[in-house]
């Protein structure tokens, strides 16, 4: 069945095209991410990026004065990579149920940095 949204589309449609003319020539495929119109894997590759922002939350981890093995944990941390409890368990591998710190909350890396009461100790006593 037709609706009211479908004759809008139809009308949408008919305005965004009543003033284009066809001719006889045959059509051609033309790629809009090259100047040339003309596929390139390059510009498919930088195609991906469009409409993103660039982030250089990167130097914040790499470029810090921070000791190697303390990057490397923000890097992990950054990627949601280490290997809490509840990252074990979606792999099968034997996990602890509750935080050992705490014993009050599942182990998750956002619990054991940030809402684990030891873990707000600490950075209580930090900040
Ligand atoms: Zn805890």
């Amino acid at each position: 069945t037709i609706g009211i949204q479908e004759i809008g589309e139809y009308l949408q449609l008919w305005h965004m095209i009543e003033h284009t003319t066809l001719s006889a020539e045959p059509d051609h495929l033309l790629w809009k991410w090259s100047s040339k119109g003309t596929y390139t894997v390059q510009s498919a590759y930088l195609a991906t990026f469009h409409g993103s922002t660039a982030c250089d939350a990167w130097k914040l981890t790499w470029k810090c004065w921070a000791p190697p093995r303390v990057r490397f944990f923000h890097w992990l941390a950054h990627l949601d990579r280490c290997w809490t409890a509840d990252r074990l368990a979606r792999r099968g591998l034997q996990h602890p149920a509750c935080c050992p710190l705490c014993d009050q909350a599942p182990e998750t890396l956002r619990h054991l940095l940030l809402a684990c009461p030891f873990s707000r100790q600490v950075w209580y006593e930090i900040l």
